[in-house]
């Protein structure tokens, strides 16, 4: 199972930049940035090594934190960018949409950020042909709404120069702070210039938050630890697909166990799902990882495995030729299992 895994054509609609470098892509990326030999790549590694302790939301956070050190050059910025996308296409992904909250620092401003991020994604398309990333500029809802404002307007400009890359916008950050409805006029002015929306959505347990996000609505909902039946069925009605990340919530503590997590629900209740891995890097997962994880806890079966691929496939926000092309690659895999 874990070689099919590894080989299918698999599609990633969960992913955030910086938490996607896994711990070979950090050392390699503290190497080129400071030396192998320098004090600095030696302080880094001690503190790689002490990651693996924590496991509540909040730990989870400083990590990114941490990532965000290794990040914060234009260099830094760019070669993580292109060490995300070799992970992906290493674990046989062919789809990715990556999401990043553009930052500003001495090195760079929001627009910079967007700019080598695209740039790199560019590059390593011509290493990588055989995946195919898009980008959904994050917002953080910690930050203040004035920067959601610029996140928008810089998302919607250069949705206009790469119609083909730009796709959405996310809403994400740790939910523990700011408030959803002072992001509705800039979520409502992003969807109604054409932007999709995925909110991170019911992570935490707020009954409140969870209704007034529900009515607003959203492409895909990430995460949905927190979705009563009621919910699930909503979303089931207006198919809207729930991503889940099972290693993520587990590790960050949203949910006690791979057993408990709400895949089996959502399984039971027939509701449109995707898996996901949120942040293989910080998390130590991959996407052929996580399916292993569904497989061996729920007992999903290979044509299971498919079947979330292609309906990934289908929430994607590819183009209709782009994802014919996906899920030919998948029947051509599975055909060729046949022979
Ligand atoms: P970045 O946007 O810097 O590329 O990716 C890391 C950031 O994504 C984190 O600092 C955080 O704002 C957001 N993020 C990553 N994983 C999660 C998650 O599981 N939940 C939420 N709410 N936000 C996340």
């Amino acid at each position: 199972m874990l070689q099919f895994l590894k080989e299918l054509p698999k599609v990633e609609l969960h992913a955030h930049l910086n938490g996607s470098l896994g711990m070979d892509s950090l050392c390699e990326l503290a190497e080129r940035l400071y030396g192998s030999a320098s004090e600095e790549f030696s302080q880094l590694c001690a503190r790689f090594t002490r990651f693996d302790k924590d496991s509540d939301l909040d730990a989870c956070f400083e990590k990114f934190a941490f990532v965000h050190e290794l990040t914060s050059t234009e260099e830094g910025l760019r070669y993580a960018t292109e060490l995300v996308v070799r992970e992906f296409a290493r674990d046989n992904v062919q789809y990715v949409e990556l999401r990043t909250t553009p930052k500003a620092n001495k090195s760079y401003t929001r627009r910079e950020y967007l700019q080598h991020v695209i740039d790199a994604i560019g590059e390593a398309r011509k290493t990588y042909p055989d995946i195919l990333v898009k980008l959904l500029p994050s917002i953080n809802r910690a930050e203040p709404v004035a920067v959601a404002e610029e996140t928008v307007s810089l998302a919607l400009e250069f949705a206009q120069s790469h119609p083909d890359l730009i796709l959405g916008i996310d809403l994400s950050g740790n939910p523990g702070k700011g408030t959803f409805s002072d992001f509705v006029p800039i979520l409502s002015l992003a969807r109604e210039k054409g932007l999709k929306l995925v909110l991170h959505c019911a992570e935490i347990e707020n009954p409140a938050e969870i209704k007034e996000m529900l009515n607003f609505g959203m492409s895909r909902c990430g995460h949905g630890t927190f979705l009563t039946p009621e919910d699930i069925e909503l979303l089931k009605s207006r198919n809207i697909p729930i991503e889940c990340c099972l290693t993520s919530n587990v590790k960050s503590g949203t949910v006690h166990s791979l057993e408990e997590h709400h895949l089996k629900r959502l399984m039971e209740a027939d509701a449109p799902k995707v898996i996901c891995t949120d942040d293989s890097g910080v998390f130590d997962t991959t996407l052929t990882q996580e399916f292993l994880l569904a497989k061996q806890t729920f007992g999903l079966t290979r044509d299971q495995c498919v079947s979330l691929t292609l309906e990934a496939v289908q929430h994607s926000f590819a183009t209709v030729e782009e994802r014919q092309s996906m899920a030919t690659k998948v029947k051509n895999y599975m055909d060729s299992l046949q022979k």
